[in-house]
């Protein structure tokens, strides 16, 4: 499925409820205007990496909308990066920013590797190399030549870019040093996800599993089941599957599966992610950790659960397995994990999904809030910043539901109604 259709779908699938301030239908050209980045920018990088050979890596950044402010977004660093899956992610940060309320739009940026002409060899080397196996050396290098690249696109006023998959803080102080070299000044607002040291915030690096725990307890409250004995099971643990796993294991919940890319474990009485977190670090996976049943990814997000986190990457519910799924609550770390039918098939079955662009839209609040502290030369507390978050979070899940039970539709189309609504709005005022 070409990737754009899923964001695509997901504004169109809002367009009979979307009006304009003056409850007209939104206009055409405020839909035409959201269907292509504003603009796209994209090349090529050739450097030596770990084995002594060159390689060509294929950049882009996409700007999708600038219309509540400069365009934010992720920068990922996986080996399916593609022009398709950047301008549908930068699709995806427009809706996200515009259901929080932020005033930036959407952006997002990515790296793979080039397999065009290579031998079947390079290409599954290549694979396996990137980003997983790359020296700091190289990551250093790729990462500073992209930064020149998009140089003249970027900047605190224009696009800022963050941490996505396999991109992390040490690769947000690269960017912000080649920046500040180029612009000749030391500028922290350029990114964010910093090490707090440059300019970081206090609770960005835990914020997208931290928005999804939120969320999450908003809606175990609006289902009046938040008194229960709750069964978590996490799908992917990277930093937003991994944190939130911890941060539910410590308000109490029970996490009975886990899962990575390498496979699952499940054990009905419970796991500590502590524990799993440390066994991955040591073994790579979480895969023959102590006290656990091997399970594949696709039997774990069947798992009978409370809440199901699915924190890796797209389409893992699918109109194929959602009649399967057994969890009370959806909540996305993950962008784009569930299709447009899944969400059709969940809602009917009574499933309450809790859309990826509110579920995980808590990392770009506190890349707000960090932007925001970098600009006005401000530090804030953690625990500042969390209640920051959770104000805006909250917020932001209770005009979705309002727009879900008013409409009648599920959360998933509410979202795409919240966030058209203040699009069309800023669209039509800047003409
Ligand atoms: N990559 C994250 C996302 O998809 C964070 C973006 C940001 O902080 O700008 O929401």
């Amino acid at each position: 499925m070409d990737p754009r259709k899923l964001i695509l779908a997901g504004f169109e699938r809002a367009l009979p409820y979307i009006k304009t301030p003056d409850g007209k239908p939104m206009p055409d050209w405020i839909f035409m205007k959201l269907q292509e980045p504003e603009r796209l920018l994209e090349g090529r990088i050739v450097i030596p990496i770990d084995d002594g050979t060159n390689a060509t890596f294929l950049y882009y950044r996409s700007q999708h909308n600038t219309w509540c402010g400069p365009a934010k977004g992720g920068i990922r660093y996986h080996p399916d990066v593609n022009q398709e899956e950047v301008i549908f992610l930068s699709m995806g940060m427009t809706a996200k920013t515009a259901v929080i309320g932020l005033p930036f739009g959407g952006g997002k940026g990515g790296i793979a590797p080039r397999y065009n002409n290579l031998t079947p060899e390079r290409t599954t080397f290549l694979r396996d190399y990137f980003p997983k196996k790359m020296s700091a050396l190289v990551s250093e290098r790729l990462t500073r030549e992209y930064t020149e690249k998009i140089a003249p696109i970027i900047g605190p006023e224009k696009d800022i870019p963050a941490p996505d998959v396999y991109t992390n803080a040490q690769v947000m102080a690269w960017i912000m040093d080649e920046y500040s070299k180029i612009v000749g000044y030391t500028c922290p607002a350029v990114v964010t996800g910093k090490p707090i040291v440059l300019g970081g915030s206090l609770g960005r690096h835990e914020a997208t599993a931290r928005g999804t725990f939120f969320v999450t307890m908003a809606a175990l409250n609006h289902l009046g089941i938040d008194d229960e004995d709750h069964s978590v099971v996490v799908q992917g643990y990277g930093n937003a599957g991994c944190i939130a796993a911890k941060l539910f294991y410590d308000a109490g919940f029970k996490i009975i599966g886990i899962s990575d890319s390498k496979g699952g474990i499940y054990n009905l009485k419970g796991l500590n992610p502590h524990k799993v977190e440390l066994h991955k670090i040591k073994s790579g996976s979480v895969i023959n950790y102590p006290d656990s049943d091997l399970i594949d990814n696709e039997e774990l997000l069947e798992l009978r659960c409370s809440i199901l986190l699915p924190a890796a990457l797209e389409n893992v519910i699918t109109k194929d397995n959602a009649p399967r799924i057994k969890a009370k609550i959806i909540a996305e770390p993950a962008n784009g994990p569930t299709t447009i039918e899944a969400d059709d098939i969940l809602y009917e079955r009574g499933i309450f999904r809790i859309p990826d662009i509110l579920a995980n839209a808590g990392g770009v609040t506190v890349s707000y809030f960090e932007w925001v502290q970098n600009m006005e030369r401000l530090d804030w507390t953690e625990d500042e910043v969390n209640a920051r978050l959770k104000n805006k979070l909250v917020n932001a899940f209770n005009r979705v539901l309002t727009e879900s039970v008013a409409n009648k539709v599920s959360m998933g189309v509410a979202a795409y109604i919240h966030a058209g609504k203040r699009l069309t709005a800023a669209g039509m005022l800047r003409g």
